[in-house]
């Protein structure tokens, strides 16, 4: 049994959600303890527990610990079985970081997978569904595996009420990963999305991408999404390069003003826009386990996180893998080869 202190490195919920992929696809038993102790709430909070039944229906696992505020999680493993699934957060949680525990396992699987999953789909400090479909799924795809993601409705924090249904051919075997560059920028988006809100919040961010980056009036949008689906508001921007497309996301919140909500997509652009690493930060972390599942290669990326970091040592628990990260200012370089 693998034993996994949760308080380690970055000590958030990645760690159980990477170790809940990594146990799907390795079939080895694992035991967490500190369970989000980083966190001001820690344990099991409801999109937590949501990830650990996703992965035990998909896998057939036996489990104890499972519960709310739970800080210790033993997880044992069956074989994962591809089919239809549907799981509910029941809250705002993010949807897409329960994704994040089961998606990998699904990627070498025996067969196809429809999952429907609600909660949350446009929520802070989590992969927002546009950037999954432009800038994560491509790099999979080139490793061999399809998914699909259709979004039924959008979920905004707090109120939720979000639907997406994702499906996942997988391969056989993921082929090993290269992206070293971004290569020219060849297309650009700059996207408001407004619902249940004023329409004039949308242009105030649009302003501000106007005032601090370089886009064309073609390339920006302000986008209504039915009031139903809100209230809710972000501020999309995303670059299509050569070999890779990043998205950066500014999320609306209650008492934070338009042109703060653009800032924090624009800041984020333009730190990645200023170095020479293929991906920024976010898809960083999350490349690096389909990229150990696929036994090799190499990227390059703007910024290494402690997430990064954290995820890494994960990954080494769980696969005979050598992941040497090389940090430099303008492209820190990652590799992952077998032992
Ligand atoms: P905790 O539950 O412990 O508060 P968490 O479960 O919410 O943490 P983290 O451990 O913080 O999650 O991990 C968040 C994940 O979401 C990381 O994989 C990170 O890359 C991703 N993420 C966060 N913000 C963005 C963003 N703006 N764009 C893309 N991905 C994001």
């Amino acid at each position: 049994m693998i034993t996994i202190d949760g308080s380690m490195g970055e000590g958030g919920g990645q760690i159980l959600r990477s170790a809940l992929a990594l146990s799907m696809l390795t079939q080895q038993p694992f035991r967490i303890d500190n369970i989000r102790a980083g966190r001001t709430t820690p344990g099991l909070m409801r999109q937590h527990l949501t990830a650990v039944y996703a992965a035990r229906t998909i896998c057939h696992a036996d489990t104890e610990g499972e519960s709310i505020g739970s800080t210790t999680l033993v997880f044992k493993p069956k074989k994962v079985t591809p089919g239809k699934y549907a799981f509910a957060i029941g809250s705002a949680g993010s949807t897409t970081l329960v994704l994040q525990a089961i998606l990998p396992a699904l990627l070498t699987a025996d067969g196809d997978t429809e999952v429907t999953l609600e909660g949350g789909t446009h929520n802070p400090f989590a992969p927002p569904i546009d950037f999954l479909r432009r800038a994560y799924i491509p790099q999979i795809a080139r490793m061999g595996s399809t998914i699909s993601i259709d979004l039924d409705r959008a979920g905004f924090f707090p109120s939720g009420g979000g639907r997406f249904v994702v499906r996942v051919t997988p391969a056989k075997r993921l082929s090993p990963f290269q992206l070293l560059e971004r290569g020219p920028i060849h297309a650009k988006r700059a996207v408001a999305v407004i619902s249940a809100l004023p329409r004039d919040i949308g242009e105030r961010e649009i302003k501000r991408v106007i005032k601090r980056l370089t886009f064309e009036a073609s390339e920006l949008e302000v986008l209504s999404l039915p009031a139903d689906q809100g209230p809710g508001n972000l501020l999309m921007l995303q670059y299509d390069c050569q070999h890779c497309s990043e998205v950066f996301v500014g999320f609306g919140m209650k008492g934070v003003n338009a042109e703060a909500v653009a800032d924090s997509a624009i800041d984020h652009a333009r730190h990645w826009l200023a170095g020479s690493g293929a991906v920024g930060p976010f898809l960083a972390d999350q490349l690096l386990l389909p990229m150990a599942l696929a036994g090799g290669g190499s990227f390059t990326t703007t910024q290494v996180t402690e997430h990064t970091r954290t995820n890494a040592k994960v990954i080494a628990m769980f696969l005979p893998l050598n992941i040497r990260i090389d940090e430099q200012a303008q492209a820190s370089r990652i590799d992952i080869d077998m032992q």
